[in-house]
């Protein structure tokens, strides 16, 4: 049978493309197919209300930082495909109940002098935390952009040398592999305004779990290049690389479920569409959710003993916390007036990552989301994506991203049941800073974690595929045996969030499953 490419690539979100792009211009014949109607996954803006059809929605990630750290967006030219960033600085605002407020700027100087109002220790402390932030920064970040097991020796190297250059203070970055994110939190700062967004920017483990205080080096990525969104919302980039590949020969088809991997001989021979269609490639990446990769796409038989055991192991929301998404369309700007007026208009509020959950907070949000109960209050992110990029909202109205990243993944009543009041609380939780969220709302959407799950065909709405713990870091992502980006089964080759370094806006996992195949087929 003739193949259909020289490469299938399963998924259209972004790293699927950055695999397919880098592919494409190293000559293969590649298709890529996407389970939706539409391709970006989880870095999508689209008109999703319906009531709201000029209000474009990102339906997925938003703040970029990682990718920054890449070659990516130069390698594919993506800037001549239409691809383009908007600085965010500061990026974060963490907003309190009285109308005060605590900006997080790119600059740690200019992040102290604010935390100084409130605490003359903690302006002190922070500085030293961004320093030794930005040491550990030295060694993570190349490690984070190699293939795990096959190193960029040289990039670490000066890496260590960096760090050897300030000896006692290495020696205390321990403690950020070590102690939990609460422990960290507690023993470096003291005042409510500081610990608040040091809890607020990183929720993505369970805050008192041993071994989480690493998840602050995204105050690395923040201090050292910058947050960005991307013109025209996150689907811009997705964009970009869809002409990026179809200019190098590639192609995408969307609505195109793959049921099965076909395995002939212990090598991948192609796919099977649900519908029963068959596309016969020698190589094929899986860019989808590595759960449904290993235990449902291949057939049974397929992966040794060993693999199947690591494979069933591989944790996925094990603290029961999921993530829970509401977008609004509103019919005017947003307002903050309150908290505006407290900062006398030295910055626009609206172009900031908002947060106010506070780190206490968050403690019982994370303990909630154990038992199985909804946290109360939900602690919340909110974006107003349409003040940095107007194009994406009618003049002078706006679009609200709201993200939780501690909701319970299986609560005890189901979502279907609770969504609606869950989402009144948030409002309600909302409304004290942005004033006008009920009164000039169009329309909504509310995604559940089952919602999610649904939209992105990633099991249980898990937006990071695999828990993040550093127990799936590098060559323990997303289990020992797939680590390499292979299996036992010839010709298939891994991608995605699930791998190395991890999940969000990055691509590297896509460059790196190309640079294998490359390398090995
Ligand atoms: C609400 C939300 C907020 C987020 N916020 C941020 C943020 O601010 N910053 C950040 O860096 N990250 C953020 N993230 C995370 C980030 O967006 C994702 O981790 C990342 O985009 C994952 O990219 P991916 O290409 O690996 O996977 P995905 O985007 O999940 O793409 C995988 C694709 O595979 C498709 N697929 C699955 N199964 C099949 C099949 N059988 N056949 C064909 N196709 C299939 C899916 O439909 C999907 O399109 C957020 C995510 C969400 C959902």
């Amino acid at each position: 049978m003739n193949p259909s490419a020289d490469v299938i690539v399963i998924g259209g979100g972004h790293n699927g493309l950055v695999a397919a792009c880098y592919l494409a211009k190293a000559g293969r014949k590649v298709l890529v197919l996407e389970a939706s109607e539409t391709f970006g996954g989880m870095v999508s803006t689209n008109p999703v209300i319906g009531a709201a059809p000029n209000h474009r929605i990102n339906e997925g990630g938003m703040d970029n930082t990682l990718l920054r750290e890449t070659n990516i967006v130069h390698d594919l030219s993506l800037e001549s495909f239409g691809y383009g960033e908007i600085e965010i600085d500061p990026a974060y605002a963490f907003l309190q109940p009285d109308g005060s407020s605590l900006c997080i700027w790119k600059d740690p100087q200019k992040t102290a002098d604010e935390i100084r109002r409130f605490s003359q220790k903690d302006a002190r402390a922070y500085i030293d935390f961004a320093n030794d932030i930005d040491l550990m920064m030295n060694l993570s970040v190349p490690y984070m952009k190699s293939h795990p097991i096959r190193v960029n020796i040289w990039e670490m190297f000066l890496g260590i040398l960096k760090l050897l250059r300030h000896p006692r203070r290495a020696i205390g970055l321990s403690r950020f592999v070590s102690a939990s994110h609460a422990e960290y939190i507690e023993e470096s700062f003291e005042h409510p305004i500081v610990r608040g967004p040091l809890a607020a920017i990183v929720p993505f483990l369970p805050i008192q779990q041993e071994m989480t205080a690493w998840m602050l080096i995204q105050f690395g990525f923040i201090h050292r290049k910058g947050v960005s969104r991307i013109r025209t919302g996150s689907g811009g980039l997705t964009d970009a690389l869809g002409k990026c590949l179809l200019a190098s020969g590639g192609s995408i088809r969307t609505g195109a479920k793959v049921e099965q991997i076909l395995v002939e001989n212990q090598r991948a021979a192609g796919v099977k569409l649900v519908g029963g269609e068959e596309l016969r490639a020698p190589v094929t990446v899986a860019a989808c959710n590595i759960y449904n990769t290993l235990q449902q796409l291949l057939p049974a038989g397929a992966l040794t003993d060993r693999e199947l055991a690591q494979a069933r192991r591989i944790p996925n929301a094990a603290s029961n916390a999921s993530s829970y998404k509401l977008d609004i369309a509103l019919d005017a700007r947003a307002s903050l007036a309150k908290h505006q007026a407290w900062r006398k208009n030295d910055i626009d509020l609206r172009k900031c990552g908002l947060c106010w959950a506070t780190y206490e907070q968050h403690i019982k949000a994370w303990d909630a989301c154990a038992r199985g109960e909804i946290p109360d209050p939900l602690p919340v992110f909110v974006l107003i994506p349409s003040a940095n990029d107007p194009s994406q909202a009618p003049e002078g109205q706006d679009t609200i991203w709201c993200w939780s990243g501690i909701a319970t993944a299986t609560p005890t009543q189901p979502w279907e049941e609770i969504k609606a009041s869950v989402t009144k609380g948030v409002i309600l939780d909302i409304k004290q800073y942005i004033d006008n969220v009920e009164t000039a709302e169009i329309g909504r959407r509310v995604m559940s974690p089952d919602d999610l799950a649904t939209r992105f065909h990633v099991p249980k709405g898990n937006v990071y595929h695999v828990d993040t713990g550093m127990s799936r870091f590098g060559p323990f992502r997303p289990a020992p045996a797939f680590a390499n980006y292979t299996t036992s089964v010839k010709g298939l080759f891994l991608s995605g969030g699930s791998m190395h370094p991890s999940a969000g806006i990055a691509g590297i996992p896509g460059r790196i499953a190309a640079q294998t195949v490359l390398r090995l087929s």
